[in-house]
């Protein structure tokens, strides 16, 4: 089954060609991604107007070159997956009326996608992972646990009341003067910081369950900043190293012991072969990895992290989603509708996260 999936969710436009094998696992034969970091860098943040103008005029340039390098053509298609939500609408938008035009033109079978679903089965497309795993998908706009057992069955455990951690590091880069995306940014600063050098709260810790906070950490990175520049006048290179060393492994403490929390749940519900997956573009963060795969091997779960390159976001994704998907019998037709919101578990309230 070879699949070719769009993405245009956010500020990435994206397509690839992906093979679909056995139950479990897949090839890439090609993902290209074009990003437009640039032009929303002089806005501070991704302008949804700007981001779907540029999806639209790429899409179409991504498609051929996706198939090109796959070695390929329309007639070797045999599906079209394409990002049907959540997201900025102008993208996905833009994204979805692409498809269709394709869908429509070749005749093939047209599949709209979860964009969280496509992070969520990734660990399935590069590792094999069988279901039922327990997933952290911590991204930009979401932070959850969820318990996945199907390509459209998932079961939330908890996950964030107000900001996600990608948006956090985003607004933590923006307080201290680094470049977007915060978290790489963040990230490369704290290797000279020191993490205890600044005393940041570790929200919700106190609280059981797995729902997590992120945005009283940032009001705390705010006053600790604005302290040091009332005292000093300004702030020095090391005091931003520490202060992103200090954010970070506050990040990370809440995160582990969150993911704990989750193990040991989905453990009384599923006792064998217990995994923990992560995805999202903060999954590319290695000290958040690092504490993530102590919780696992603590545990006794075995741990999966696709490649960086696979955790932020791209169209091999979606593709392979939608694989799954057709695979499993689901097809959509020229009323798939562009969803600005999404929830992956239809059972729970709407997911909460940033607004993006
Ligand atoms: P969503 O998938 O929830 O709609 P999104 O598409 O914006 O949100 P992703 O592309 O999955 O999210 O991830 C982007 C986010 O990941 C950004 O907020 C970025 O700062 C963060 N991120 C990327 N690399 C790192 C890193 N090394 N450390 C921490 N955060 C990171
Ligand atoms: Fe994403």
């Amino acid at each position: 089954l070879t699949v070719l999936g769009l993405e245009s969710s956010c500020d990435d436009t994206g397509a690839a060609v992906v093979r679909l094998s056995g139950d479990t696992g897949g090839s890439i034969l090609s993902n290209v991604v074009y990003g437009q970091a640039e032009l929303h860098r002089d806005f501070g943040g991704v302008v949804p107007e700007i981001a779907a103008r540029a999806h639209t005029s790429k899409l179409d340039l991504a498609v051929r070159a996706a198939l090109t390098e796959a070695g390929t053509s329309l007639a070797g298609i045999d599906a079209i997956a394409v990002t049907a939500g959540p997201g900025l609408i102008g993208g996905v938008m833009a994204g979805v009326m692409c498809a269709k035009g394709l869908a429509a033109a070749t005749g093939l079978p047209l599949i709209g996608v979860n964009h969280l679903a496509g992070h969520a089965l990734t660990p399935r497309l590069t590792d094999g992972l069988t279901y039922p795993y327990l997933m952290l998908l911590v991204s930009g706009g979401h932070c959850q646990f969820l318990i996945a057992r199907g390509p459209d069955s998932f079961a939330r455990l908890g996950g964030t009341i107000d900001d996600a951690p990608g948006e956090a590091f985003d607004k933590a880069a923006r307080l201290l003067g680094l470049p977007q995306p915060g978290g790489p940014a963040v990230e490369r600063a704290a290797l000279d910081g020191d993490p205890k050098s600044f005393r940041l709260p570790r929200p919700l810790l106190d609280r059981s369950g797995c729902d997590m906070s992120f945005s009283g950490l940032k009001t705390a990175l705010l006053r600790a900043r604005n302290t040091l520049i009332a005292d000093q006048g300004g702030l020095f290179r090391q005091d931003v190293a520490d202060l992103c060393a200090a954010f970070q492994s506050s990040v990370c403490d809440v995160l582990a012991e969150k993911t704990r929390r989750a193990l040991a749940e989905y453990m009384v519900l599923n006792p064998t072969q217990p995994a923990l997956a992560v995805a999202g573009g903060v999954a590319a963060n290695n000290a958040i990895r690092a504490v993530l795969e102590t919780v696992s091997s603590d545990a006794g779960a075995q741990f999966c992290a696709p490649p960086l390159a696979l955790c932020t976001d791209n169209a091999a994704m979606i593709a392979y989603a939608g694989g799954e998907l057709f695979r499993s019998g689901h097809i959509d037709d020229m009323t798939l509708t562009p969803r600005p919101r999404w929830p992956l578990d239809r059972s729970s309230p709407a997911m909460l996260g940033s607004g993006k």
